[in-house]
Parts: structure tokens; C-alpha cells; sequence
């Protein structure tokens, strides 16, 4: 049975802000057309907002924290609605992905699965409101009884990018919801419209007024405006390491707690005695999906010598069954790239790798036109190329080879980086090895990109501080205060 393509609305989608409960204009009646990048057709109409925009934000959601409207209520009340919450985007699932598959240009069977993956993770961190809990030291002798208690820390202002923009969200939302605070979201300008609409879907779940706020609008006004903001007491941002690096040292003004999830350049480590079939199709799922454009894309392949030939066959017989197309064909696997300067940013680097000498192989079904970028997979690459060292974000990787687990741990380490990596192979020893020596946040075992809300997500070195998801990802959004009690008669200081 076919699957039924989806049509392209009529009508472009038009979205204010979302401010202390409801739709609001703002300051400025400025409003940028987001154009689909898989049709070149208008989609949604996003107002650009103004730093009194956020401050608007910024007060009523310090209103919303400072009395207590949120963070006093039962941990099981709060827990019911965010997964009130879950079961309205449930109920919004074809119109949620729709947006983000028109402003993100991913397939549309992808956003389907992130947006549903999303509500999943708002029925977790439901239960994450009740099994926070803080601690206490019965052991500081008879007289004195320690409590640890963990707070909201307050207002957080949450800044996300544009290639997973509600799946995204969803890692960090719901868990400073669950914690307690309240938040301010900034979305990333091209892809705002699903952001807009989980604001809408709190209130409707029954979420207090000021407790979720949405500001659209460029980087560099409204996120520079909720970086410097004196009345937001930690800041959650999610993007490239250079602007990640700059909001860090923004927040240091008002010593704002940072919590930064940024770039990759991640290796996919392959040993000789790995199952070469389903190595390359984790490698070329990592590689490719959502276009490459993925913070833990698998990006360099690092391939015991005597697999590398075998393996790269395998790699390019997969690459060139890849359906590139329309994203509104549910059957469609890769969509174009998010915008011309990205797009041409990727082809800079094709370029460059070509000029080092690297072996440029090309691939996939459906000649890329437009926004489109077809696979590309580099071998005879040398560590010190660009193409090693770079994040591309787009469907490209680059093959290097090793001949002992020494060298693949070194190789896979050879970089600024340390978001994720890959390991394939059926040898304990290896294997444990490598995950042992790779210094990476995520590392995955015979598999790639797989995982769930349980499991805590961030990066080492230059790939960001502060973790995500999980027991720890509310904690992350926790003070801690320690409470120590006399229990008995005081032996006087001064007597
Ligand atoms: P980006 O850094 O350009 O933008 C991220 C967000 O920051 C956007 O909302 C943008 O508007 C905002 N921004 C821009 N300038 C700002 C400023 N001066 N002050 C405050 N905010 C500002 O990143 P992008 O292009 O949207 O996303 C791609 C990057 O994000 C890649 O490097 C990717 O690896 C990274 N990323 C990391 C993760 C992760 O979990 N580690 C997840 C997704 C993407």
C-alpha cells in the first residue's frame, strides 16, 4: 500500500509571541517569511522581536517563579500536566510535524517520529517533577541532623537552533518545568513555529499563565537580550560552540549559570571483526540523517585497515539507495539543506577536501537541485585536513584508517570536540576499550543515535557543559542548599 503524500498548506501560518499566558504582539510589528527549503514556498510568518519583548518575557516569567505559582504546587500536580501537555502534542502530532517539516525541510516521516519521540519525553519528565529529591546526612554526630534540599534555581532562558527545534526543546522544557522554574524560549529564527505552538499547548494543559514564554526573533537581538537579561538566573543554550562561547562569556556579567550544548566533529570508530553490513548502514544513518545536520552526525569514520576497502563499498552501495526528494513524500529519507549559506558553506568544504587531496565519492538517488546536497563520503584523508577538524553539518564524512586500538582511540580523540561517538565491533576487549578512552558525552555500542529520555545528554571539552535528560537533567536546573539543625542543648561560644 503507497503512503498518501502530504500537501502543502494554502495558507502561510502566521505566530506572535507567546507572553505571560497568551498571544501577544510585541514592541515591533516586524515579521520575517519563513520559506520551506524543500519548495521555495512561503510557510510561516514569524514576528522578529525586540529586547522589550523580553523583558516583557524575562518579568512575567519572574512573576510567575517568584510567587510561587509553579514551583509550590505538588510535584504530582505539576507531573500531570506536563504530561497533559504530552498528550496534546500527541493529539497535534500531524500539524506539529507538518510546521516542522515546512521550516526545518526535514522528510516528513522524520519530523513525525521527533515530534511523537517529544511527547514521550514530556510523559518521562512528568514523573522526573516527583522523583526529584534532595538528600540528608544523619551521620554528623548527635547533636546536629544535615538536610540537602534542592530548589528551582529560578528563571531560565532556554535558546535553541533550528535542525531539531522541538525534539530539542523537549530534552530541556519539561525538565526546568519539572524542576520548578519557569522559562523563557528563544527559537532559532527559521524555525520558530512549533516552539510558538508548545507554549500555546502548556496554557491548554492547564500550565499557570507566565510560566512559558516564547520570544521570536534573531540571535543577536532577542538571545543577546535574554543572555545580558539581570532578572534570568541560568541560561540553557543549545548551538554552534562560537556563539555557545560568546553566551558564556555574556552570562559571566550577572555570573549567570550556563548550561551549553554545542558542535561535534564525531568519530565512528569501525574494528576489524564488527559486522561490516550493519556498520555501514549506522554510519550512513548517522551520517545522513536529518541531512547531516546533527550535533552528534557520525562525521569521521576511523576503520581498521584491513575492513576499510570492504567497508567503503558497503558504505557507498548504501548511500546510493539514500531517496533525496520531496519532503512531504512520506517515503522520502534526506531533505535539502536548511539555507543557501549553509548550503554553500557545505560545498566550501566539499571544495576544500578536494583541493587537499582527499578522494571525493558521491552518491544518492535524485540529482541535487536547489537546497539539496547529495552524500559524500572522502577517503584518502589525512587527520590534519579540514575536513577532520570541522563540523560540516551536511551529509559528508571522511574515512581514515588504523591498525591498532591505540591509534583508533588517538584518531577518535583528535579533536576539540567531544559530543559522541561510535563503536562497531564484536570483541569485548576492544570495545570496552574504546569506550573507556574516547572522551565523548554519548557513545554508542554497535548502534548509533539511539537512546531515550532516561539517559543524560551533553558534551565534553568544546562540545559544551551540563547535561540533559534523565534524573540529572532536572537537576541541572536545581539549587542546592544545605540545611544543618542543632538538635540539641548549645555548648555556648561565649560562655
Ligand atoms: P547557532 O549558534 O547559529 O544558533 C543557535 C541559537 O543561538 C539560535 O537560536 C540563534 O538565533 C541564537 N543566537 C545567535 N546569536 C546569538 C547571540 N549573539 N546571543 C544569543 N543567542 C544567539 O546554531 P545553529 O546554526 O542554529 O545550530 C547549529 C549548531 O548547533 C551546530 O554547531 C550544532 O552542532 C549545534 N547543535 C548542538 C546540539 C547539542 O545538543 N550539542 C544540538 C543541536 C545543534
Amino acid at each position: 500500500m503507497s503512503v498518501p503524500m502530504v500537501t502543502f498548506p494554502d495558507k502561510i501560518r502566521r505566530f506572535q509571541h507567546f507572553i505571560d499566558g497568551a498571544w501577544t504582539a510585541g514592541h515591533s510589528a516586524n515579521a520575517k517569511i519563513r520559506k520551506s527549503p524543500a519548495h521555495d514556498r512561503d510557510a510561516t510568518e514569524i514576528l522578529q522581536g525586540t529586547a522589550a519583548d523580553v523583558d516583557l518575557a524575562v518579568k512575567a516569567a519572574r512573576t510567575a517563579f517568584d510567587d510561587n505559582r509553579w514551583s509550590g504546587l505538588p510535584s504530582a500536580t505539576r507531573g500531570k500536566l506536563l504530561r497533559r501537555v504530552a498528550d496534546l502534542i500527541r493529539r497535534d502530532l500531524e500539524d506539529l510535524a507538518l510546521l516542522e517539516t515546512l521550516e526545518a525541510g526535514k522528510p516528513i516521516s522524520q519530523s513525525r517520529g521527533e515530534i511523537a519521540g517529544a511527547a514521550d519525553i514530556w510523559d518521562y519528565a512528568g514523573g522526573m517533577a516527583q522523583a526529584l529529591r534532595g538528600d540528608s546526612h544523619n551521620n554528623l554526630g548527635d547533636g546536629l541532623l544535615g538536610i540537602v534540599l534542592r530548589e528551582p534555581i529560578g528563571v531560565v532562558g532556554v535558546i535553541t537552533p533550528w535542525n531539531y527545534p522541538f525534539f530539542i526543546l523537549a530534552e530541556r522544557l519539561p525538565f526546568i518545568l519539572a524542576s520548578g522554574c519557569t522559562a523563557i524560549i528563544k527559537p532559532s529564527e527559521m524555525t520558530s513555529a512549533t516552539t510558538l505552538r508548545i507554549a500555546e499547548l502548556a496554557t491548554e494543559a492547564g500550565i499557570p499563565a507566565g510560566v512559558v514564554n516564547v520570544v521570536s526573533g534573531v540571535g543577536s537581538v532577542v538571545g543577546q537580550a535574554i543572555v545580558d537579561h539581570p532578572l534570568i538566573d541560568m541560561l540553557s543554550f543549545t548551538g554552534s560552540t562560537n556563539i555557545g562561547r560568546s553566551t558564556m562569556i555574556a552570562a559571566a556579567q550577572h555570573i549567570k549559570k550556563v548550561s551549553l550544548e554545542l558542535g561535534g566533529k564525531n568519530p565512528q570508530v569501525v574494528f576489524a571483526d564488527a559486522d561490516l553490513d550493519a556498520a555501514a548502514d549506522g554510519l550512513v544513518y548517522g551520517m545522513l540523517a536529518n541531512a547531516g545536520q546533527t550535533c552528534v552526525s557520525g562525521s569521521r569514520f576511523i576503520v581498521h585497515r584491513d575492513v576499510a576497502q570492504d567497508l567503503q563499498t558497503r558504505l557507498l552501495a548504501k548511500m546510493a539507495k539514500v531517496r533525496m526528494g520531496d519532503t512531504l513524500d512520506p517515503t522520502v529519507h534526506m531533505g535539502p539543506i536548511i539555507n543557501k549559506a549553509q548550503h554553500s558553506k557545505i560545498n566550501g568544504y566539499l571544495d576544500a577536501a578536494r583541493a587537499e587531496g582527499a578522494t571525493l565519492h558521491m552518491a544518492g538517488a535524485g540529482a541535487a537541485t536547489g537546497l539539496y546536497v547529495n552524500p559524500a563520503l572522502f577517503t584518502n584523508t589525512r587527520p590534519d585536513m579540514q575536513i577532520n577538524r570541522e563540523e560540516v553539518f551536511g551529509p559528508v564524512a571522511s574515512m581514515l584508517t588504523f591498525d591498532t586500538t591505540e591509534q583508533a582511540i588517538a584518531l577518535a580523540n583528535d579533536t576539540e570536540y567531544g559530543l559522541s561517538a561510535g563503536i562497531w565491533s564484536a570483541d569485548l576487549n576492544s570495545t570496552l576499550r574504546a569506550v573507556r578512552g574516547i572522551r565523548a558525552g554519548r557513545v554508542w555500542v554497535n548502534t548509533f543515535m539511539a537512546g531515550g529520555p532516561e539517559m543524560p545528554i551533553g558534551g565534553f571539552r568544546q562540545s559544551g557543559s551540563g547535561r540533559e535528560s534523565g534524573i540529572y537533567g532536572v537537576e541541572e536546573y536545581t539549587e542546592i542548599k544545605s540545611v544543618h539543625i542543632d538538635m540539641g542543648a548549645r555548648t555556648p561560644w561565649i560562655a
